[in-house]
């Protein structure tokens, strides 16, 4: 008797989906949507039941990689986008404005990823590591 494959992350995270999307589901059954969801998610969970007791081990693993890979990428543009707005709003309330509003500090920038920085002038030449990306640069200030 071979138990199979047995449960992975990728089935973990198709079962919090399916169950995601059959609330929603319920919630919206009248409409559309509702049942487009609803059918996603019971197909998702027939997936998961084949991939869990699925003999085919290798397989699986390869789709558990695959999936890891799509899921690293997935956080790492959202992560992308986090940043560039979190940048975006330090540059708004940044530029001449914050020198000029604090005229004893230095404000200057990270080379590498651009994180904001500020010391009190007339220190003359520091070394700075950015606390974000570790970067090491000299700031006459
Ligand atoms: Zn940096």
């Amino acid at each position: 008797m071979n138990n199979g494959y047995g449960f992975d992350r990728l089935s973990r995270d198709a079962l919090i989906a399916s169950t995601i999307l059959s609330c929603v589901g319920v919630i919206l059954w009248r409409s559309v949507l509702g049942m487009v969801f609803c059918a996603v998610a019971t197909l998702l969970m027939a997936l998961i039941l084949v991939r869990t007791l699925s003999p085919n081990i290798e397989r699986r693993q390869d789709e558990l990689i695959g999936y890891e890979s799509f899921a690293g990428a997935v956080s790492g543009f959202f992560i992308g986008i986090y940043n560039k707005l979190f940048k975006k709003n330090a540059a708004y309330t940044g530029g001449g404005t914050k020198q000029a509003k604090d005229p004893s500090y230095k404000y200057f920038k990270c080379p590498k990823c651009g994180r904001e920085y500020r010391a009190p002038k007339g220190k003359g030449k520091i070394r700075v590591t950015c606390r974000e990306c570790g970067e090491q640069f000299e700031k006459k200030i």
